[in-house]
């Protein structure tokens, strides 16, 4: 069994969702997990900021928007009046069901995961139609009956896996299983979803529950790049990535996949590839476990949004437990840290999210003088074998001379060197970074 995962580009126009179902094989058993319709999740993510402060007279209204966006999409999807006619009855079922969660008296977080999962429901119903249509044995699987986080908002595995095996053994002989990627229930049994991006996620969740042969992630680009090309000119993909290069680049920044992607791949071994929907021959980048390209940074990662805090105490100097202090006071808040450094009088680190962030820093001040540097943003340089490379660190620094750069990491993993710095500078960082490492001249030398 294969997954096969369509973002919201490659689903997001009637021809395209039509070269979906082209894409699937279709004499093999294959697991489809599609995203809402391109811009359809933001679109749900006003509704829902509308529907909090009260205003519900434009929230109404751009409920009417996305409902003419799908019965729009509708209209040029199919080619039989029977399978335009079920998906009209849909839409009004479903935006019945919107209009009454828009309206409900005490909107809140509730209501909002509830809409916010609308995107994917509407979208996977749409296509469902369109297989059964064009012949296919299409069985649509609802993501709510199966997919479940914990009260951390961590995937519960076992749960997935007992739950789809329950499902998909009511109709055994189908070659073609549909689902929603993104959402979930939560501890409580509530809708929720696995966060912005979260359809990557899914389809390595059900590809570890089903043990897959391979996940493939079609998007609107062919592969990850070996740079950000919203930001870098003349980006080029890369053909292979092990499971660790491609889970660091994917938490941190390299927004082709959710960060936690990886993990339940790699769990089950179970290579990724990543395709393009638009251009379906290029080869893409295929992750599994090969170690190859030793010495060389393949790929450059952001993430912005980044606080870096620095606690300075002459008590730090020959002393020991002073950093099982600190970070305990930042695990009792449960905020991960992300990069750390150290001088014999004070640490650095940094935390992507700084929900409580005062009160660690009232914690904090107990032990040493804090200082607070906000809208930071992590440079992530990965490879493998970094640590072989000769030279690589100095062209890494040469590159970024004229920057403020605020924190170094090397050595942390094999694979890794990061840099923090502020984030007005992150464009600029990747431009040069880029220049220096991977001119024609970099990519061929061996460092
Ligand atoms: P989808 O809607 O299919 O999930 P996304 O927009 O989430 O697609 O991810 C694909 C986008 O990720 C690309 O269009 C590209 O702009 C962006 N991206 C950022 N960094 C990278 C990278 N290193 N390699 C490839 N794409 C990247
Ligand atoms: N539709 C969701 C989003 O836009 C999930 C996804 O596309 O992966 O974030
Ligand atoms: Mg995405």
């Amino acid at each position: 069994m294969k997954v096969l995962k369509f973002g919201g580009t490659s689903v997001g126009k009637p021809e395209r969702m039509r070269s979906v179902e082209q894409l699937c094989p279709p004499k093999e058993p294959v697991f489809l997990v599609l995203s809402a319709i391109t811009g359809v999740t933001n679109a749900l993510v006003e509704i829902s900021a509308l529907a909090t402060n009260g205003e519900l007279t434009q929230a109404l209204a751009k409920v009417g928007d996305l409902e003419t966006l799908h019965r729009n999409f509708a209209s040029q999807l199919y080619a039989q009046p029977h399978s335009l006619e079920k998906a009209q009855t849909f839409l009004t079922q479903e935006f019945g069901k919107i209009r009454a969660t828009v309206e409900t008296k005490s909107f809140g977080i509730t209501q909002e995961r509830i809409l916010l999962a609308e995107g994917e429901i509407l979208s996977t119903h749409l296509f469902s139609f369109y297989a059964q249509e064009v012949g296919r044995e299409a069985v649509l699987l609802d993501a709510l009956s199966f997919m479940k986080i914990d009260e951390n908002e961590e995937p519960v595995l076992e749960h997935i896996e007992q739950h789809l095996q329950v499902v998909m053994q009511k109709t055994p002989h189908t070659q073609l299983w549909i689902t929603q990627g993104y959402i979930c229930r939560n501890a409580q049994g509530e809708v929720d979803n696995l966060k912005r991006g979260g359809s990557d996620y899914t389809a390595s969740l059900v590809g570890a529950a089903l043990r897959a042969q391979e996940v493939q992630i079609w998007t609107d680009i062919d592969g990850m790049h070996n740079n950000d090309p919203r930001i870098v000119k003349n980006t080029f993909p890369i053909a292979e990535l092990s499971f660790d290069e491609a889970a660091e680049l994917a938490y941190f920044g390299a927004k082709i996949l959710h960060p936690a992607t990886i993990l339940p791949a790699q769990k089950y071994n179970i290579p990724v590839r990543l395709l393009n929907t638009m251009q379906p021959e290029a080869q893409g980048t295929i992750i599994h476990n090969a170690v190859q390209n030793k010495g060389i940074i393949k790929s450059i990662a952001a993430k912005d949004g980044i606080t870096a805090i620095k606690i300075r105490s002459s008590r730090m100097l020959l002393a020991y437990g002073f950093l099982r202090r600190i970070f305990e006071i930042f695990e009792s808040y449960k905020t991960p840290i992300d990069m750390i450094t150290t001088s014999e009088v004070a640490v650095s680190l940094t935390i992507d999210q700084d929900k409580h962030l005062e009160a660690i820093c009232q914690e904090l001040e107990k032990l040493g003088v804090v200082e607070i540097d906000t809208d930071q943003t992590i440079i992530c340089l990965v490879g493998n074998q970094l640590s072989q490379a000769q030279g690589l660190t100095a062209k890494v620094l040469k590159a970024v001379e004229e920057l403020p750069v605020r924190m170094v990491s090397i050595g942390g993993s094999a694979h890794n060197i990061s840099l923090l710095l502020p984030s007005s500078h992150k464009n600029y960082a990747l431009n040069v970074l880029n220049e220096g490492l991977f001119t024609k001249q970099a990519q061929h030398s061996s460092y």
